[in-house]
């Protein structure tokens, strides 16, 4: 047992998760060791190209050098918050947050994850108006503290955990009949993704946004945009948002804000809400680590990285030659591959039947390349590689891709025929 993968794959089965070490293993994931721009290694020096990103956390890559260089000089002076002083890294980064997210949204409430920034959307909607119902979408996807899965549109994430939040009502992402059936007096916010990230990366359709919005002000109720994944360039754009100009009263960020480099989350929000909510009591809603000087100093070389590489832009290109490509794979492959779809670096691939999508993930990884299926739709894998991926570097996970399909479809059919023994 001196193999190190060996060592830590019985250190997960006995320490950490069994199911886990299984699941890993049968991948055929190896040990991380060290990680930089696109790449990931193991233990054997062997390079991955990172086509998951971290769910959307390395926008910048691995170890973005602004990034590490801001960590490093925060660690020198001041990595967290005494709390009582006034912190400068953090006004900077709220007042950066104003001015680059959408009209309206102007304070910022720091926190360390996507499901703290989706529990403070929660309990900022309920407080704004002391209204009890969140309506959320089928396949939405927010978390799992209890607040956040109370509002994810997944029955298997939900039933253990019941009785959740009360009052969460589900529609299909999408319909705008179903949202206004749902919405009533009663309703404190809708909350949504603007693409479904691990429902199966589902854009929403043009206009359901700006009409979501207009369907929850009509009541008084407030619109929670989710961009904890869509956010810092991911689908094209700065914010996923601006597609079609909505303006949410509450934004969700988090992932890509830390540059890949710390855990960084935040709530973005109007004042007409932030007065209602910490207008009285300016404690109402704390966290001990949110907005320390490390995460805020990160977040802000992030943003500034970000439009110094043209980052949205890039996703944009890049994201487009590759669904070219992942559409051409389609095309060869149309008994397998029921769909491509995604906006940006945001794509993903839904095969036609269940358990194909790990047979291909499989084979991607045999021939260097990361990939995974989707949470909430384990038959849709994504593409969601660091925005500074370069047009090789498409070709070259496009090529796996295709490379890994049409190995798995030799092997279904190998078992079909009953040539496989
Ligand atoms: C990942 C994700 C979350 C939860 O973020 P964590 O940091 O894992 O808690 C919430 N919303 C969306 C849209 C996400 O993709």
């Amino acid at each position: 047992m001196n193999d190190p993968l060996d060592v830590v794959t019985d250190l997960y089965a006995q320490y950490v998760n069994p199911g886990l070490a299984r699941l890993m293993s049968f991948a055929g994931f190896g040990l991380e060791s060290r990680a930089e721009g696109m790449y990931v290694y193991d233990q054997e020096g062997n390079a991955y190209l990172d086509c998951l990103g971290g769910y959307g956390v390395f926008a910048l890559g691995h170890r973005h050098p602004k990034v590490v260089e801001a960590a490093k000089a925060a660690l020198d002076s001041m990595p967290l918050s005494s709390k009582v002083f006034f912190n400068e890294k953090m006004a900077r980064l709220a007042e950066r947050l104003a001015s680059i997210t959408p009209d309206g949204l102007q304070y910022s409430f720091f926190v360390n994850s996507g499901t703290e920034a989706v529990e403070a959307a929660l309990k900022f909607a309920r407080h704004y108006r002391g209204r009890p119902v969140f309506v959320a979408t089928e396949g939405g996807y927010h978390g799992k503290t209890f607040g956040s899965v109370s509002v994810t549109g997944r029955e298997k994430y939900r039933t253990p955990f019941e009785p959740l939040l009360p009052g969460a009502l589900f529609v299909p992402f999408g319909d705008l009949d179903a949202l206004n059936q749902a919405v009533s007096e009663q309703t404190a916010a809708v909350i949504v993704e603007p693409v479904q990230g691990e429902g199966g990366i589902h854009v929403a359709p043009p206009g359901y946004l700006n009409a979501a919005a207009e369907i929850a002000h009509k009541v008084g109720a407030l619109l929670i945009l989710d961009e904890v994944q869509t956010g810092m360039g991911r689908t094209g754009k700065m914010f996923a948002a601006e597609h079609e100009g909505v303006q949410p009263d509450l934004m969700t960020l988090a992932k890509a804000l830390g540059g890949g480099v710390v855990p960084v989350g935040a709530l973005v929000g109007t004042a007409e809400v932030w007065e209602q909510v910490l207008g009285e009591n300016p404690l109402l809603h704390t966290s001990t680590f949110g907005g320390g000087q490390l995460a805020c100093a990160c977040a802000l070389a992030t943003l500034d990285v970000v439009e110094e590489e043209g980052l949205p832009q890039r996703a944009a290109e890049r994201g487009q030659l590759m669904k070219q490509g992942l559409q051409q794979v389609k095309d060869a492959q149309a008994d397998l591959i029921a769909e491509v779809r995604g906006i940006g670096l945001m794509l993903g691939v839904e095969f036609a039947m269940d358990e194909v999508a790990e047979l291909v993930i499989a084979h991607m990884l045999k021939r260097g390349v990361i990939a995974a299926y989707t949470l909430n739709n384990p038959r849709v894998i994504r593409f969601e590689p660091p925005l500074i991926i370069t047009e090789q570097e498409v070709d070259r996970a496009v090529n796996a891709f295709g490379e890994a399909v049409e190995e798995t479809a030799g092997l279904l059919q190998a078992i079909e025929s009953g040539g496989v023994n």
